[in-house]
């Protein structure tokens, strides 16, 4: 038991019996071993500020959250075969953050299992079964989600698109086909989505959906240009699709300003899918549609989920909301998130190797370039970053295709004396010799 506790112990253990595919970060990992708001520590007590953390929404081992999960595992925890008020109380609070066209939730436990849900949803609506995807797009590990995830079929190990996907352009205002923040990008974009429903049709498959994040993370921290949702949408349900958003990793007032990324473009999708922040940890996803859907999924054959919508969830997800709301945490997200863009666009004055800051709330992209023309990206220099970081205390990832956008979403709890240290730690760093392009 002992020599387990060693970390290569642990490396070694993993690499043996637990899939060499489960991957891990850093060249050196990190054992963690307790969390508490903004913070990871280590096995020896060394804190690192955790710039990565969506999941953990409201904070690391949120008290509150805590409380409620302890509570009610305590008390009961079984499915939704039998009347229970918090499934209610929980679907409740879900929905009152909702546009009122979106009425009616459905209880999973991850975010894939949201999406898979979904595309049943979708076909069992059109009958349909054609989707069109966009560029560089993720959306789960079970088959269907792969499918439906560029990243996924077009990379490593992939088996590339299934011939009922057509992609779309990734809608990148800075390094995209069409360039600039403004609604004429946006347009354009959406045009292309029209551009891939027409190609369906030509092979004679007429769109079931359209599945996309309201921000697309794992394609690169990408904040859509203005009315690109608006267009992509409307040309969308002209061809009698529907409109998925998925807001798995961007949701939950993170974006500062609405609870939804989806609501910064003034869409309402026909289905949304929520997943990663809305246990802060516990595995805990929905999926929230129209009355009109989801009466289409009602053709005698049971939805029965083991564990989603279970009394220990709820009370969870209950928990998170109530966080949320009582901490105002969104009005918190869209000033911190301010400043962090503010701080970021200094430095991106000082050192040509960042080459664009972008962000929604505390969800924030810098992207690192070797020549802000050519836009070649700067990936030795970002690896140095994040390293460089890590010493320094401060947990980051990169993102995007090019592996070579900081991707900035802390949870929640993070404070502006993090940031402070955070922007004079990536000043001192990007004076450094290794990150100058
Ligand atoms: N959609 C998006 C946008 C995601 O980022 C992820 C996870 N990275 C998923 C779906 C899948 O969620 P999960 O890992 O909880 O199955």
């Amino acid at each position: 038991k002992q020599e387990l506790e060693q970390p290569q112990d642990i490396i070694d253990y993993r690499k043996k019996h637990l899939s060499e595919n489960l991957s891990l970060a850093y060249d050196e990992p990190l054992k963690i071993v307790a969390g508490r708001g903004a913070y990871l520590y280590n096995e020896k007590g060394t804190r690192y500020l955790d710039m990565v953390n969506n999941v953990c929404h409201v904070g690391h081992c949120h008290p509150g959250v805590v409380a409620a999960g302890q509570r009610q595992m305590s008390t009961l925890n079984t499915n939704t075969r039998y009347l229970h008020d918090n499934i209610v109380r929980f679907a409740e609070k879900l929905l009152s953050t909702m546009p009122k066209e979106l009425s009616v939730c459905m209880f999973v436990n991850s975010g894939s299992e949201a999406n898979e849900l979904a595309l049943r949803l979708a076909r069992k609506y059109t009958n349909r079964k054609a989707m069109v995807v966009v560029e560089g797009a993720y959306h789960g590990n079970a088959n269907a989600c792969i499918d439906i995830s560029p990243y996924k079929f077009d990379g490593p190990g992939g088996d590339g698109a299934p011939d009922w996907i057509k992609q779309t352009l990734v809608p990148d205002p800075y390094r995209g086909k069409y360039r600039g923040r403004n609604e004429e990008t946006g347009l354009q974009y959406g045009k292309d989505v029209k551009r891939a429903i027409e190609a369906l049709a030509q092979e004679d498959q007429p769109l079931c959906a359209f599945i996309c994040e309201s921000i697309q993370g794992v394609g690169g921290q990408v904040i859509h240009p203005p009315g690109y949702l608006k267009s992509a949408y409307a040309h969308v349900r002209d061809a009698g699709g529907v409109c998925i958003a998925d807001e798995v990793q961007v949701g939950m007032g993170r974006v500062g300003t609405h609870w939804w990324a989806f609501q910064t473009q003034d869409v309402v999708p026909d289905i949304v899918t929520i997943g990663k922040p809305l246990g802060n940890g516990h595995p805990l996803a929905a999926v929230v549609t129209t009355q009109e859907i989801a009466d289409s999924f009602v053709t005698g054959m049971e939805y029965f989920n083991t564990f989603g919508g279970n009394p220990v969830s709820c009370a969870i997800g209950c928990a998170v909301i109530d966080a949320v709301e009582q901490g105002g945490l969104m009005a918190h997200a869209l000033q911190l998130g301010e400043y962090l863009q503010q701080g970021l666009r200094q430095l991106q004055s000082k050192f040509p190797v960042i080459g664009d800051v972008r962000g929604l709330g505390m969800f924030i992209g810098a992207e690192f370039v070797k020549d802000r023309d050519t836009l070649e990206p700067a990936v030795e220099q970002i690896d140095y970053v994040i390293e460089r970081l890590k010493s320094e205390g401060i947990l980051l990832t990169t993102e995007g295709p090019f592996h070579n956008v900081l991707k900035i979403k802390p949870p929640l709890a993070f404070s502006k004396q993090d940031a402070d240290f955070f922007l004079s730690s990536l000043e001192m760093i990007l004076t450094e010799q290794g990150a100058q392009p």
